[in-house]
């Protein structure tokens, strides 16, 4: 029984609007929202299950207006456990409780009563049954229900479920027709009534379109059970067209990738368009085909900054930002890798609770990591550093066994951190368990058995088993169900020969069962050897010949295993140090919080952790507050020559202290250095410039670099 739909990633990327003032290292990474993140589908009946659906829609779009006449076919499958002669007297579903239910009437005609939950916002609605179905044991092929719904209402406009004038998304989140599971496998057909200029995408195949005075309807048809019945309007040009067919290989791949853009953005859409037919190509041959004949990018989240995504069947809806950006080095590398992830799960195979949300999030994280791997080998290795520090910043850390309920449990910082990289890297461990080439093989499997079903990660903890011929529990109570983190060293033992290594690996924090293999990069004046150890329990020895004598041993040279590293220790004693700044920022305790900056950069002097651009920005931004402006000028020089992971957050940064820098010559009354700044400022072509942050000198006035920087270039003129 499948309890959420969900794919979906949401992410504002360099571009989330109010993370001004963020705790060290989220500011300006991607922020992940999932605004009502409830428990769903637990109207579920055992035995129940959604099978068709025939719905049509119209929508007044300015209005956020829809009203709609919903046929659900329902088929018992099997009685509920100990019920004598049991039988169906009544369905629960879920309808958004703003829309008003006009009438429900069975296949007979039968008008049907129906009670909807007396607790405020609710969805559950109980329908009454003119008869009870009697359910036919364990027979899979039970009796059918037919319902039709007709109801309509205003829906308040939410981040990721909105109808306006801009466009419309309806996720299966927002409960827009009547369901018993909203990730349930149905086949649809789903017509749907807009404005006459607008165009409307959902899952199948688009059976053509017809205008009826002010307004065109639009067809739609599913061939196949998919998971969801999410749409997507929107006011548009002329149709969506094909802007990429595959023809590179032979034989050509079976889907087409379409784009729905205005005009304008055509050639956006359509380099868009390729990247997405790329990463078609590698996950069909990753995990099996591509289960569409088409791939339709739309443009929607009118008014949102960042970059924000919804994938379901055959569609992804992306925000302007990620039409806007795309192209430039660095913005969002995962995001596309990540969303066209989802098409295979969770969308083809859905997770079968909450709790499995390794096997969406972390899993569609993982696949974007490998192909970037392919693609762009460094910042497929930026990522990995990033989640390696990143992952084990959370205090405690949370177990992964929590799934998407992490998203309600813990605030988007902690989620990211955990569902998104820790979980990524629990399945780049996995790789050292069993190696890449099984992880691979039980991918494809797990695909081919589960498609069109939903899966657990118990069920993939079989798979991994069965074609590792191993038993694998301690891997999945240690890393999805436990929160410790292994810790892994070397310890150098005296050799026999001259060119002879050896030493022990020492394991800490593991289970006897622990087993992984760990790599190991042995420096000699001729270059380097790889070698790699199988360690079982504790301390395995091992030794290593080599033509030359070895100088240095990097241990896990690639970050494979998912481990305690000097950078995320450092990282950790840095935040925690941090945490209280922006109390004393607030109290005006300047000096005492750029003290703290100073004490925290004296922690990692080496910058393992890549926190150093960040925190010398927070401590120029403290001494600028301080009114100490030549020791803040040379910390905001700093900032411009330092880097660290995240190019978006480096970029930022370096644009805002040229913004500083820009305010100190103007305070100063130095025109033509100010000018000179902002002009150097101006002169950053990053999507980062573009992105409106407030900082804590004026938490309610949002601004860009670029804005601040145009009016102190203009300011200094006269
Ligand atoms: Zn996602």
């Amino acid at each position: 029984m499948a309890l959420l739909a969900l794919g979906l990633a949401f992410f504002a990327q360099a571009g989330a609007r109010a993370y001004g003032h963020m705790p060290l290292q989220t500011r300006a990474t991607r922020l992940h929202l999932f605004p009502e993140q409830t428990k769903s589908g637990q109207a579920q009946r055992p035995g129940l299950t959604a099978e068709r659906y025939e719905i049509d829609v119209s929508f007044q779009p300015e209005k956020g207006f829809l009203r709609a006449r919903a046929e659900v076919t329902l088929r018992v499958v099997e009685a509920p456990p100990p019920q004598p002669n049991p039988s169906l007297d009544a369905i629960e579903f879920e309808l958004n409780p703003h829309l008003k239910i006009l009438e429900i009437t069975d296949a007979q005609g039968h008008k049907l009563s129906f009670d909807r939950s007396g607790r405020l916002g609710s969805p559950k609605v109980s329908v009454r049954l003119a008869e009870p179905i009697k359910m036919a044991g364990t027979q899979t092929s039970g009796a059918l229900a037919k319902l039709t719904f007709r109801y309509e209402g205003v829906l308040p406009p939410q981040p990721l479920d909105y109808i306006t004038k801009d466009g419309i998304l309806l996720r299966d989140e927002s409960r827009w027709y009547p369901a018993v599971d909203l990730s349930a496998f149905t086949e649809s057909q789903i017509t749907i009534t807009v404005p006459s200029n607008w165009n409307a995408v959902t899952s199948g195949q688009p059976q053509g379109s017809t205008s009826a005075g002010p307004a065109a309807i639009y067809r739609w048809r599913t061939s196949r059970a998919v998971s969801s019945r999410a749409i997507v309007a929107f006011p548009a040009q002329g149709p969506c067209g094909p802007a990429f067919r595959d023809v590179s290989p032979s034989p050509p791949l079976p889907y087409d990738v379409s784009a729905c853009f205005p005009p304008e953005q055509a050639k956006t859409g359509d380099r868009l368009a390729i990247e997405i037919a790329a990463l078609l190509r590698t996950y069909s041959n990753l995990e099996g085909p591509y289960p569409h004949s088409t791939l339709t990018i739309v443009k929607g989240f009118p008014n949102q900054g960042g970059a924000v995504g919804y994938s379901a069947p055959g569609f992804l809806v992306v925000s302007e930002d990620v039409v806007k950006f795309h192209d430039y080095p660095g913005y969002a590398p995962e995001f596309l890798p990540h969303e066209i992830a989802h098409q295979w799960f969770p969308i083809e195979v859905t997770i079968a609770r909450e709790e499995d949300g390794w096997l969406a999030e972390s899993l569609a994280e993982y696949l974007a990591w490998r192909y970037l791997r392919e693609r762009d080998p460094a910042r497929a290795r930026r990522m990995v550093a990033q989640a390696m520090r990143d992952a084990l910043a959370p205090e405690p850390l949370p177990p992964l066994s929590l799934g998407l309920r992490l998203f309600a449990l813990e605030g988007e910082s902690v989620t990211h951190a955990t569902l998104y990289q820790r979980g990524m890297l629990v399945f780049r461990t996995l790789e050292t368990v069993i190696d890449r080439e099984r992880v691979d093989r039980v991918l494809r499997e797990y695909y081919q058995r589960y498609a069109g079903k939903a899966a657990s990660i118990a069920d993939f903890r079989r798979l991994c088993e069965e074609i590792s011929g191993r038993n694998l529990r301690w891997f999945f109570d240690y890393f999805i169900e436990g929160t410790r983190i292994p810790q892994v060293a070397i310890r150098r033992t005296r050799s026999a020969a001259p060119n002879e290594v050896s030493g022990e690996i020492i394991l800490r924090n593991v289970p006897p069962e622990f087993n992984v293999r760990v790599e190991m990069r042995l420096e000699t004046a001729g270059g380097p050897v790889e070698h790699s150890v199988a360690t079982r329990g504790e301390v395995t020895p091992f030794t290593a010949t080599t033509p030359q004598p070895v100088t240095r041993i990097t241990l896990d040279p690639d970050q494979r295993i998912l481990r305690w590293t000097e950078a995320a220790e450092r990282n950790r004693r840095q935040r925690a140090l941090l945490a209280g700044i922006d109390k004393l920022e607030q109290a005006g305790q300047f000096s005492r919080a750029a003290q703290i900056c100073t004490q925290a950069l004296a922690l990692d002097p080496e910058n393992l952790a890549s926190n150093e651009q960040q925190i010398r920005f927070e401590l120029g931004r403290l001494l600028y507050r301080g009114e100490r402006f030549t020791a803040a000028l040379p910390e905001f020089e700093r900032v411009l020559a330092l880097g660290s992971l995240d190019p978006m957050a480096s970029d930022l940064q370096r644009a805002w202290s040229r913004v500083y820098r820009a305010r100190i010559e103007s305070r100063r009354g130095h025109a033509a250095a100010a000018r000179a700044e902002a002009q150097a400022g101006l002169a950053i072509k990053s999507p980062a410039v573009q992105t409106r942050v407030s900082w804590p000198d004026a938490p309610a006035r949002e601004s860009s670099a670029a804005e601040e920087l145009r009016a102190l270039a203009g300011q200094a003129v006269h």
